[in-house]
């Protein structure tokens, strides 16, 4: 049987399935039976202090010193003084039973938490509740079912891993994970990333598998396969060997420097979305970041981020990379990316309407309140801004005076920030590509989105399955229009970067550099493979495959072209 499922972390596994279960228990809300307060009292200390010695454990097995301190501060919580008052209050004053003064005493401060307007203090909401586990179980005398002691290789299926399951997590053992819940950036997918562990979210998982069922995890193509076929398995073993053999022969190159067998240097730089510790990571291997989409910064709360809380993280992240540039793009909300925090009126055509730098004019205080941080910032390393959605050069001029009057009145405040600071654009709209001639002039670079220039370039919306066949990576039209742009940007000697998906794809990268690209910004699952292919590839290639690309009819005629020459070029 064949699920989908949603691919969080890349990559083909095979195995036995190993049905999770965390311990969850709900006491339900009674008197003490006996009526001596003091038994509970006993008993809700000798709970704690096991608590306390199941932590230390943890933390003397782990190597890494910031997991360790996850769990460090799992014991601060479980001391800590209000909680403790507040759980003693409940069996002594109230005359409840310990596990449900535990229970309730934890439950405030989860419902607390919870509802608060930073996304980090809501992260802590899974430390409370993983410290409220552990203690009900040592409460109930329930001895800890901990996911490093397992035998064999298996894949784990669950509903979701606490921070302590992933901690205790004996990963040479992990062939897979499955969760039924936990998007991109939830812990789980973090640790599966940073540790290669193929991670599907299927919904309803944990009831689709029995125990010890074999299963198939394919998060390459987002499918999950329960007690296959003898056909399948032997595909799917192939697939999983295939996918191991190009990790680890591309793993190589992750921080080769890239020069093409010529000499030319070409700039692979880093895409960053919520600025999490494993995007962080690439830093140390790439020329810098290329963009930094801040609108993620704006999700999933009530209220858009204040002016200092988005100067911690853009000075958390322009410290990160030195002396290398970070290119902050300023809000790229509306299209396909919807906050609740900013109440956007409905529209009929998101992706033409109000968007990115046309939201910001419409809402000068939340655009100044961004521009103030970033600049501000911008005394703390190498920083440049960017404006998506840019479709005149009267944007240009007017999001350039937001940053003027900006810095002025900085000045004016005696607040530091970078003076020489960089402003460019992303050319992402046919017609600002078609006056790159003049945009060359008003800016200090610009980067070209290939998400949304080929969207509007082919005018094919790109969320919509339904004209997916339309949207045509590989059309002759975009490189056509790359080629003009990089051209201009040549010839006024000021960088252009690409560093929408196009960038991130071998095959396209080429030919990229071959139009006169120098810096391709991508994830960082990406950077191997692409800094793979420069080491392989010489300028004169380059050009010619980029010659031959623009002069073809279409997409497929491309696509063949390319994948033909490239195997030639990368053997
Ligand atoms: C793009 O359009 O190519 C791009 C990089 O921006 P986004 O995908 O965030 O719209
Ligand atoms: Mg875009």
């Amino acid at each position: 049987m064949q699920f989908k499922g949603t691919s969080i972390s890349q990559g083909v596994a095979i195995g036995q399935a190993f049905l999770y279960q965390p311990y969850i228990y709900e006491p339900t809300k009674k008197k003490l039976a006996s009526g001596d307060y003091n038994e509970a009292l006993q008993r809700y200390e000798t709970a704690r202090r096991l608590a306390r010695a199941e932590l230390e454990g943890i933390c003397q097995k782990l190597d890494d010193q910031e997991e360790a301190a996850i769990f460090r501060a799992h014991i601060d919580i479980l001391y800590d003084d209000t909680l403790d008052e507040e759980i003693r209050d409940w069996i002594t004053n109230d005359g409840y039973e310990g596990d449900w003064a535990i229970y309730s005493a934890f439950e405030k401060y989860i419902q607390i938490l919870g509802k608060g307007k930073d996304q980090l203090i809501r992260e802590r909401v899974a430390d409370l509740q993983d410290v409220k586990n552990r203690l009900l179980r040592c409460y109930a005398g329930v001895p800890d079912r901990d996911l490093g002691k397992l035998e064999e290789p298996v894949i784990i299926v669950t509903h979701d891993l606490l921070p302590s399951d992933t901690a205790t997590l004996d990963r040479s053992k992990v062939l897979g994970l499955v969760t039924e819940v936990g998007g991109a950036t939830s812990h789980s997918a973090i640790i599966a990333r940073s540790y290669g562990i193929p991670l599907l979210c299927v919904p309803g998982a944990t009831e689709l598998v029995d125990h010890g069922d074999l299963v198939i995890v394919d998060a390459l193509e987002g499918k999950f396969i329960v007690s296959p076929e003898e056909d399948a398995t032997n595909i799917y073993t192939k697939k999983r060997k295939d996918w191991l053999a190009r990790r680890e022969e591309t793993a190589r190159y992750r921080s080769a420097i890239p020069v093409c067998t010529d000499g030319t240097r070409v700039k692979v730089e880093l895409n960053l979305g919520s600025a999490t510790p494993e995007e962080l990571d690439g830093a140390d291997c790439t020329d810098g970041a290329g963009l930094f989409r801040t609108e993620f910064l704006y999700m999933g709360r009530s209220q858009p981020p204040a002016e200092d809380e988005q100067y911690e993280l853009y000075k958390k992240v322009l410290l990160r990379f030195g002396e290398r540039p970070v290119t902050l793009r300023t809000l790229d909300i509306g299209g396909d990316k919807t906050v609740e925090c900013l109440k956007l009126p409905k529209e009929e055509n998101p992706f033409l309407g109000k968007r990115a730098l046309r939201l910001c004019f419409e809402d000068p205080k939340m655009f100044k309140t961004q521009l103030r941080a970033a600049l501000r910032a911008s005394a703390h390393g190498n920083l440049r801004i960017m404006f998506p959605m840019v479709t005149s050069l009267d944007d240009i001029r007017r999001a350039k005076a937001f940053v003027q009057e900006t810095q002025e009145e900085l000045s004016a405040a005696q607040l530091a920030f970078d003076a020489e600071l960089k402003i460019g654009v992303m050319i992402e709209i046919p017609a600002i590509a078609m006056m790159a001639d003049h945009v060359v002039q008003e800016v200090d670079f610009a980067s070209i989105g290939t998400n949304d220039l080929t969207q509007y370039s082919l005018a094919v919306d790109r969320m919509n399955p339904s004209v997916a066949e339309y949207y045509q990576s590989y059309h002759p039209a975009l490189f056509r229009t790359i080629g003009l742009v990089a051209r201009e940007f040549r010839r006024a000697d000021k960088p252009l970067c690409v560093c929408g998906e196009l960038a991130a794809d071998p095959l396209a990268a080429a030919v990229l550099i071959g139009l006169g690209v120098r810096e391709l910004s991508m994830g960082i699952s990406a950077v191997a493979s692409i800094k793979k292919l420069i080491c392989a590839l010489s300028l004169e290639d380059a050009e010619k495959l980029a010659r031959r690309v623009q002069e073809l009819a279409t997409a497929k005629e491309v696509e063949d072209y390319l994948k033909t020459a490239l195997k030639k070029i990368m053997e």
